[in-house]
């Protein structure tokens, strides 16, 4: 497995020590003695007067509790952005890695410990319900949209009970979107093809500078490549595409090692989508990430609050890299993530339709 998440100490919240997902976890850390709290605000109430990095402190810290309220919602989007119609899981919070442009730091401001939630089994009828809602649609629904989906799976064992949920039920989908390495428990399962293993790329160059503990490019194509073999479909998300000099080369590298690995017929969907921060986060990354060189470019404020590429960058990046995407695999669903109606038609000549199915994102009005 990739290396064991550091951690310097372990919270409960009472009620949850029995939980299997609970047991998981304090397995793998013997050497810790976890306390039992009354509430979840008790791992991270002291966290900024210990530390100048309350974020990067609460990294270390564990908190296992149960989901009171709902685990699945429906992805809000962006204003003005065209929308991937998608349903989010919430298994967990904050995230083991550490990434200049996660969105998180801001997210979790005040809350930045990683907290797991130990009562799983009741995200099964809350999904069973939005499937008697609606019967006719194909769902898709994500973990990875407040943490990694995999990089606390080797320690907590999600996937031992999402992919048994999830096996044969044709109307559902589960994309698990990483950067990691951590694909053991999926290797238990075969032909779990609803199930999505999805991977974030980027060149080794923006990795090592801005995707702290995530594993290398070529790390991420073998374990694509490994499930693959077992019978999931992958994706790929080139998001965020971060300009810098020699970016060309970097990117068309990426799209060449996958094409080259992983069979163009295997791939579900291929995401592209620019760097996008609130202005806000500008400040924390200069503080956490000081070589970080996701400022130095030039940056507009778009309707919905958050900083872009200007327009004719983005739009000069999105067609070399969906060019060099189609070239190597002509039939691949390839979309944008969180783009304008007018990005897309410049990019598709095209804007997909809202779409019940996942496939008709991929058929244009
Ligand atoms: S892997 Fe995702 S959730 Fe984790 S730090 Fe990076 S951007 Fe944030």
């Amino acid at each position: 497995m990739d290396k064991l998440p550091y951690l310097n100490s372990i919270f409960i919240e009472k009620g949850s020590e029995n939980y299997r997902i609970t047991q998981n976890l304090l397995s793998r850390y013997p050497w810790i003695k976890p306390k039992i709290v009354s509430a979840g605000s008790e791992a991270f109430w002291d966290l900024a007067k210990i530390s100048a990095d309350p974020i990067g402190e609460g990294k270390k810290r564990l908190f296992i509790g149960r989901q009171k309220g709902d685990f699945l919602k429906k992805c809000p989007g962006t204003k003005n952005m065209v929308c991937c119609n998608y349903y989010v899981l919430n298994l967990a919070t904050q995230c083991s890695l550490d990434c200049s442009y996660c969105i998180l730091q801001e997210y979790l401001r005040n809350n930045p410990a990683l907290k797991v939630f130990c009562n799983i089994k009741d995200c099964f009828s809350e999904i069973e319900d939005l499937v008697r809602s609606r019967p006719n649609a194909a769902l898709r629904i994500g973990t990875g949209e407040f943490t990694d989906s995999l990089a606390l799976d080797e320690i907590a064992g999600f996937s031992n009970e999402l992919v048994p949920f999830f096996l044969g039920r044709k109307n559902l989908i589960l994309e698990l979107k990483t950067k990691t390495t951590s694909i053991a428990n999926l290797l238990k399962y075969d032909n779990a093809s609803n199930v999505v293993v999805a991977w974030s790329m980027n060149p080794d160059a923006v990795i090592e500078l801005e995707e702290e503990g995530a594993a290398k490019v070529k790390e991420r194509v073998e374990a694509a490549r490994e499930c693959m073999e077992k019978g999931y479909r992958i994706a790929f998300h080139f998001d965020p595409v971060i300009l810098y000099d020699g970016w060309e080369e970097g990117y068309k590298g990426v799209v060449d090692l996958i094409f080259r690995h992983i069979d163009a017929r295997k791939i579900a969907w291929i995401s592209v989508g620019g760097l996008r921060f609130r202005p806000s986060l500008k400040e924390v990354i200069r503080e956490r990430f000081p070589k970080s060189r996701l400022l130095t470019g030039e940056h507009i404020l778009g309707e919905d609050g958050k900083m872009r590429y200007l327009k004719s960058l983005r739009i000069s990046a999105y067609r070399k890299i969906v060019g060099w995407i189609r070239a190597a695999a002509p039939s691949a669903r390839v979309y944008l993530c969180m783009e304008s109606r007018e990005i897309w038609r410049k990019i598709f000549y095209m804007v997909p339709k809202c779409q019940e199915k996942p496939d008709l994102l991929f058929d244009g009005e």
